[in-house]
């Protein structure tokens, strides 16, 4: 099984317009994993059906029993995350500091803490129109650990392709150089770096490539609408040599994928232009990679 993430250094650069094509392109040969869970939008391209829905708990919150506690004020005294105060006549705990370390219910007399799991988020199994299996998940307001809901997204889209015999896991990246991205890089076969000419473009993939570089995976460059700014694809296409990094390909700016977007679609489904034209091509270029690697 072979699996393919798409990352940029940072958001907007037409990373998930790009792996949805690419699922398109692939359809039932493919299982995708949505790991940007922060902000996860490969759904509004791929229209998928939810077949399943499961809760993610991750990490533990303190939790007071009101009718054992005596208000004695230990575990306040003790709490070194500021994470306990009497409030309107009894103690409380807050649950923006409270780091789930368990030590105020070791200490507390009346055995009235116990630590309870945290729901934070929620990960979806979907049938999607290009006919992919689809896992996405979507962590909750204010919720942290995404590095982990992302490594239960792999987790979930590898046991669907092993159960199902399906070769290839698609994943969207999560953009930055932050645990998500960690956990999307972990275990891939071969990076997309999508990138646009701009200097916060070129600065992010150089960031997001030294990280790529640890993980010692293939790569390869898609540097999107290249000809918005002709000079800095050059710089980005002069980095990609220097590095000898694989230039998959330019894409042009095309407003005719602003409309695609509208309607919902990839470009490879809304037009046979230029643009759209390059992405099959792009898509091709990585495939016979990974055939070759199976040789
Ligand atoms: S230590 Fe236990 S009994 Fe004392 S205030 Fe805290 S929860 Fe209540
Ligand atoms: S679990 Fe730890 S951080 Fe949370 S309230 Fe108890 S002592 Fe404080």
């Amino acid at each position: 099984m072979k699996e393919v993430v798409i990352i940029s250094g940072k958001g907007g650069t037409g990373k998930t317009s790009l792996t949805a094509s690419f699922a398109v392109l692939e359809g039932v040969d493919t299982v995708v994993a949505d790991c940007d869970v922060d902000a996860a939008d490969l759904h509004l391209l791929l229209e998928p059906e939810v077949i399943q829905t499961d809760d993610f708990f991750s990490g533990k919150m303190a939790v007071i029993d009101g009718d054992k506690c005596t208000n004695c004020g230990l575990c306040a005294e003790k709490c070194r995350f500021d994470a306990l105060h009497f409030l309107q006549g009894q103690y409380r705990v807050d649950p923006l500091n409270c780091e789930g370390c368990g030590y105020c219910s070791l200490v507390c007399p009346e055995h009235a803490i116990f630590m309870e799991e945290q729901n934070v988020g929620v990960w979806r199994i979907s049938n999607t129109k290009a006919g992919n299996i689809m896992v996405d998940a979507a962590l909750g307001i204010g919720a942290e650990n995404s590095g982990k809901l992302v490594a239960k997204v792999k987790q979930e889209a590898k046991k669907i392709a092993n159960q199902k015999g399906i070769d290839l896991i698609l994943v969207d990246g999560s953009p930055g150089i932050g645990c998500p991205v960690i956990s999307s890089l972990s275990g891939a076969d071969f990076v997309v770096l999508v990138t646009e000419p701009t200097l916060s473009g070129l600065h992010d993939l150089k960031r997001v490539y030294e990280l790529v570089k640890q993980f010692k995976i293939s790569a390869g460059c898609i540097i999107n609408k290249f000809d918005i700014n002709r000079l800095v694809s050059e710089q980005i296409r002069a980095f990609l040599e220097e590095k000898q990094i694989l230039h998959i390909a330019s894409l042009p700016y095309d407003e005719s994928l602003i409309q695609a977007l509208t309607m919902g679609q990839t470009i490879v489904e809304y037009n046979h232009n230029e643009l759209s034209r390059t992405v099959r091509e792009s898509w091709h270029q990585v495939r016979q990679i990974l055939n070759n690697d199976k040789k």
